[in-house]
């Protein structure tokens, strides 16, 4: 079951450079950065409200944001929904037949699980799925 939206994910060049641009805009400062190896991406997050901010930057040529960034200027690139089971979720819309970019939720940034479908086969928009991690499931 999808639970809420989580996150909203925004692609930047430099999160360095965009940090403050950000934080004077929600009067609110990034309280995580990470890099998550697998996706090749750089992330931080800034809550604003109830809600959350992921900024992302690329950390190689191969990564997604690279890509992404090489045909746009940057700015809103994928929504995140948390769920309360990932697998089942991903099982679900695997046979309702949404396109998935990973077949198994993988490790993401912020303590996640992550999974995103392909924008193909979601009428445009890159969907990411989330999960908590915990003990109960962790792999
Ligand atoms: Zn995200």
């Amino acid at each position: 079951m999808i639970k809420k939206i989580e996150h909203l994910g925004i692609a930047v060049k430099s999160i360095e450079a965009t940090l403050p641009i950000y934080e004077t805009l929600f009067s609110a400062e990034f309280y995580k950065e990470e890099i998550v190896e697998s996706e090749g991406v750089r992330t931080a997050f800034i809550r604003v409200g109830e809600s959350k901010i992921e900024l992302v930057e690329a950390t190689n040529e191969d990564s997604p944001i690279a890509k992404f960034l090489s045909k746009s200027k940057g700015g809103f690139h994928h929504v995140a929904f948390e769920v309360d089971d990932l697998d089942a979720e991903l099982e679900r819309l695997a046979a309702e037949g949404f396109q998935l970019i990973h077949q198994s939720p993988k490790d993401g940034a912020d303590n996640k699980r992550i999974a995103f479908l392909h924008p193909k086969s979601t009428a445009g928009l890159l969907v990411e799925l989330c999960q908590e991690k915990n003990d109960d499931n962790e792999i």
